[in-house]
């Protein structure tokens, strides 16, 4: 279809819809079901049964089930059996927690998924963008990635980057004008924007006219490929630690069959239990159960409010030295009220709260009828304006931008009206604000067709683009003496900590050509100030204390004036006594080196720019710093991308800020990044925890084997019940330990070092020498029963097996702390009771219940051998916590 070539109104006729109302919401579903939803198709994902099978590629799981096999050959059915159910036990559980870790990545992705707003039953909506249907009106700006094809109807400044469908990187100029004739390139279709391109400037409307595979994205990119899944460095650590720790558990399991088979055992007894011994002491599952833990990691930071885009962001977090917010929004409400009005040499004060249009004018503490030039500063502030103020039942809310809600609903306190408004002016072109320039510009006819131009921004860039002052309604130029009371009065209103904006003025002739913004936004005459409170957000200052505590910085950057940013960041401690408050200008003149040598003692970024942004990052990382930096707007991106850990806000964010973030705000609040950091130490010690009780588990499993043949006993265990113990023991309390909830001093300490190994920090040492304790406890045990009844072999391996269950289950709780058991309440993680206790449930049933003693080569035990068993598995337990506390006691 040409949707080009052809005029607005036949468009809107061809996909039957209505410019001014959109579709309904009816329409819209009758045609979703219809033609289906926006999406291009993904290729396909392998099938739950090849994953499932996918658990038996490991080399040990298959050399056991042939060992298997050959023992049901020579007559050992049941043992054969149990040892291949449990075999398909452990599949099933491997293939649940790969799937779970599939869906939840997944789920992550839904979350992030883009979203449009679009004209439905005549209200503007904001909607998911794979909803969208041929026919919808959607509306979009800079930023924002467009949703599905559009024929562009009303454009402002817009350009649009499609260099994924062209090849061409330089934004494409667009307007709404029909296009003649039927080959006209894509590029060249400047009335019309693809889905998938990129808003880099401007704004606009168009009319949906192609949705999913439709599109001009869906006909060159067949389908689209599922996004690799990204493995953390922890992970990448751990799989290269598998293939070290396979070596070394094959190696140890291998001195155990050859010791075996030289003190007398049958090679094909020594065999089974070798190839036992290894599946059960190689940690396969830990990539696994990383994932796991890593992804309910990131499904709990969801509930908090912060969405992780990234995987390996959650382990960059925990190591965050510096953490770089914008001010407003973040770590401020962005619900502005205009308070303070400054014009014709006075000052104004109003009262209200919110955006509720109602207020006091006072002038020197009285209160005062609003005067012409207050109208007048009033009124421009309405009319340099790109947001509408809104009423929802009995609240009124702000479509748009807060700071110029605030101009509307201030100008509304005097009176003024959107219809009065509409009557008496018409907005001829609009020069959207940047954060750049850091202004706005709209030219402006009244009703006897005078036409001028209205100008607001930030009062220090735009008195300089000021040459005269209005007094008393007429321009006079300004002196130097009046430009300084100008500036003076700006930095006092600033000091206050509130944001202010300027205005200003400036008649046209009446055919005067306007071509760009800096052909305007020039020689203007100064009306006047209004200066807003913008409330910290009350939870910050507090977020602000915490992280300190936790050796993280936080650093302030804003486009605002310098002397509010510095106020309002006394008011939340960020700013400390002796810190230093750098602005925009300063900034520019530094090389990053220089830059770099500074940049420890600066806490406040003040006038900056976008691109400043990037400069910071770099000369933090150059400290060695691990940089958390939020953004939201288009350039923002570059520093969002190159900063450690990216930060985008949900609610205000552009879809280029989200794209580049690795972690997405959901209520752009301060205090969710340090919510999440915490979450982030947190998952990563939960990793260690499990990694510290699944490896000791392993060692203490293999060395009670290697000791036995080293003694030259009999097998303290039999191959079903290492089996067993992999399964059982193992696997539910390393999952219970990864949800365990955080230490209370995971925010007391320095950030970890990102080159910090796993082993860090002592975990090593408490792996080998726990593991040493649980293997020599079993084997005592064992010794204790079988040189007491020689005869009775089977009983004294129950007691062993026994012994080595209780040993990891207790052990379990001393890995929930790096310092002793008995400084968490074990009750605090329900998950661990719970696996702990099912584990205990099912070891009692294999050695208590009749049908299935054979199966696992148990019997049942009288009451006092579990003194013993008990006994002896806490020893290491009191043994370590005892040194451990006389450790701490000493200074
Ligand atoms: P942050 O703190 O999130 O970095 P900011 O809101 O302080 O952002 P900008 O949005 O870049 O920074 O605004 C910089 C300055 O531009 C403000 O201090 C204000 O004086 C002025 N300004 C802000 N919004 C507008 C607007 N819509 N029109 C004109 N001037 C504006």
């Amino acid at each position: 279809m040409n949707w080009h070539a052809l005029r607005i109104h036949d468009v809107e006729k061809k996909v039957n819809t209505n410019m001014a109302s959109g579709l309904t919401e009816k329409e819209a579903k009758k045609r979703l079901k219809q033609f289906g939803t926006n999406e291009l198709k993904e290729a396909k994902k392998p099938s739950a049964l090849l994953l499932f099978f996918g658990q038996f590629k490991d080399f040990m799981v298959l050399i056991l089930l042939i060992a298997t096999v050959i023992s049901g050959f020579l007559g050992e059915y049941v043992d054969a059996i149990a040892i291949i159910a449990i075999v398909i036990i452990n599949a099933f559980l491997g293939f649940f927690q790969e799937r779970r870790a599939e869906k939840s990545l997944e789920a992550l992705k839904q979350l992030s998924a883009p979203e449009s707003i679009v004209l439905r039953n005549g209200e503007w909506v904001k909607i998911p963008s794979t909803q969208l249907v041929v026919g919808d009106i959607v509306k979009f700006s800079s930023g924002d990635r467009i949703g599905a094809d559009l024929r562009l109807v009303e454009v402002k400044g817009l350009e649009i980057e499609e260099s994924a469908l062209t090849g061409e990187s330089i934004p494409s100029e667009k307007s709404s004008e029909p296009i003649e004739g039927d080959h006209v390139q894509l590029g060249d279709r400047h009335n019309m924007a693809f889905m998938g391109t990129l808003v880099t400037k401007g704004s606009g409307v168009g009319i949906v006219v192609a949705t999913g595979m439709n599109t001009a994205m869906g006909q060159i990119a067949d389908l689209l490929q599922s996004a690799p899944t990204m493995m953390t460095p922890l992970q990448r650590k751990l799989e290269q630690l598998g293939k070290i720790l396979i070596v070394i558990a094959l190696g140890l399991t291998c001195l155990v069959v050859m010791l075996g088979v030289w003190q007398g055992h049958a090679l094909y007894d020594m065999f089974l239990a070798g190839v036992s011994l290894a599946v059960a002491a190689i940690p396969e599952g830990l990539p696994a159960i990383v994932t796991v833990v890593l992804s309910l990691g990131v499904q709990r930071m969801m509930k908090k409010k912060a969405i992780v885009r990234k995987l390996p962001a959650v382990e960059t977090l925990g190591c965050a030295s510096v953490i770089c917010s914008d001010k407003t929004g973040t770590m401020t409400e962005n619900k502005m009220t205009v308070t303070h009005l400054w014009t014709n040499r006075k000052m104004w004060t109003v009262t209200g709260t919110g955006y509720e249009p109602k207020g006091t004018f006072y002038c020197d503490g009285r209160e005062s009828k609003v005067d012409q030039p207050l109208q007048q500063l009033l009124l421009f502030g309405w009319l340099c304006n790109h947001s509408q103020l809104k009423k929802k039942g009995r609240t009124y809310y702000i479509d748009g931008d807060p700071t110029e809600g605030a101009l509307i609903v201030a100008a509304a306190k005097a009176g003024w009206t959107e219809e009065r408004m509409k009557k008496e002016f018409v907005i001829e072109h609009e020069f959207p604000f940047d954060s750049v320039r850091k202004m706005m510009t709209v030219i402006v006819k009244d009703r006897m067709n005078r036409r001028f131009v209205v100008t607001k921004g930030a009062p220090d860039v735009l008195l300089e683009k000021c040459r005269s002052i209005f007094i008393d309604g007429k321009a006079q130029l300004m002196s130097g003496h009046e430009r300084k009371y100008v500036q003076a009065t700006i930095d006092s209103l600033a000091a206050q900590a509130l944001r202010t904006i300027a205005i200003a003025y400036k008649p046209l002739q009446a055919n005067e050509k306007i071509l760009n913004e800096m052909d305007v936004e020039k020689e203007l005459t100064f009306v006047g100030l209004q200066g807003m409170i913008d409330p910290p957000r009350p939870e910050v200052k507090q977020a602000v204390e915490e992280c300190k505590r936790a050796g993280i910085k936080t650093i302030m950057i804003t486009g605002d004036h310098v002397l509010t940013a510095k106020a309002i960041a006394r008011k939340l401690n960020v700013l400390p006594s002796n810190g230093k408050v750098m602005d925009g200008a300063t900034l520019s003149t530094l090389s990053i080196e220089e830059l770099e040598e500074m940049v420890d003692d600066v806490y406040v970024f003040a006038r900056v720019s976008p691109e400043h942004k990037l400069k910071i990052v770099q000369a933090l990382q150059r400290r060695g710093h691990i940089v958390a930096m939020t953004g939201d707007g288009v350039n923002d991106a570059p520093a969002i991308k190159t900063a450690n850990i990216g930060i985008a806000m949900g609610i205000t964010g552009t879809d280029v800020s989200k794209e580049a973030a690795s972690l997405v705000l959901l209520d752009d609040n301060f205090a969710t990044i340090k919510a999440a950091i915490k979450e982030g130490r947190n998952i990563y010690e939960n990793i260690r925890k499990f990694i510290r009780y699944l490896l000791a588990s392993n060692v203490g499993e293999i060395l009670v084997m290697l000791f036995a043949m080293i003694l030259a006993l009999p097998l303290p265990l039999v191959p079903i019940q290492i089996l067993w113990v992999n399964l059982v023991t193992d696997g539910l309390p390393a999952m219970a330990l990864g949800l365990d909830p955080a230490e209370e001093n995971v925010m007391k300490r320095p950030p970890r070092h990102p080159k910090e190994g796993i082993f860090a920090r002592g975990l090593g040492w408490k792996i080998i020498s726990r593991g040493f304790l649980i293997g020599a406890m079993t084997l005592i045990a064992f010794i204790v029963v079988y040189t007491r009844n020689p005869n009775e072999l089977v009983y004294a391996q129950t007691v062993a097996f026994a012994t080595l269950v209780m040993a990891q289950l207790i052990h379990v709780f001393d890995c929930r702390s790096e310092r002793s058991v008995f400084d968490r309440n074990p009750f605090e993680n329900m998950y661990l009771v719970l696996a702990v206790l099912s584990s205990l449930l099912l070891l009692l049933v294999v050695i208590y219940y009749p049908p299935l003693q054979p199966i696992f080569h148990t019997v049942a035990l009288p009451l006092t051998d579990w003194l013993l068993i008990v006994g002896l598995s806490a020893l290491p337990t009191f043994l370590l916590a005892g040194s451990l506390f006389q450790k701490r006691k000493r200074p």
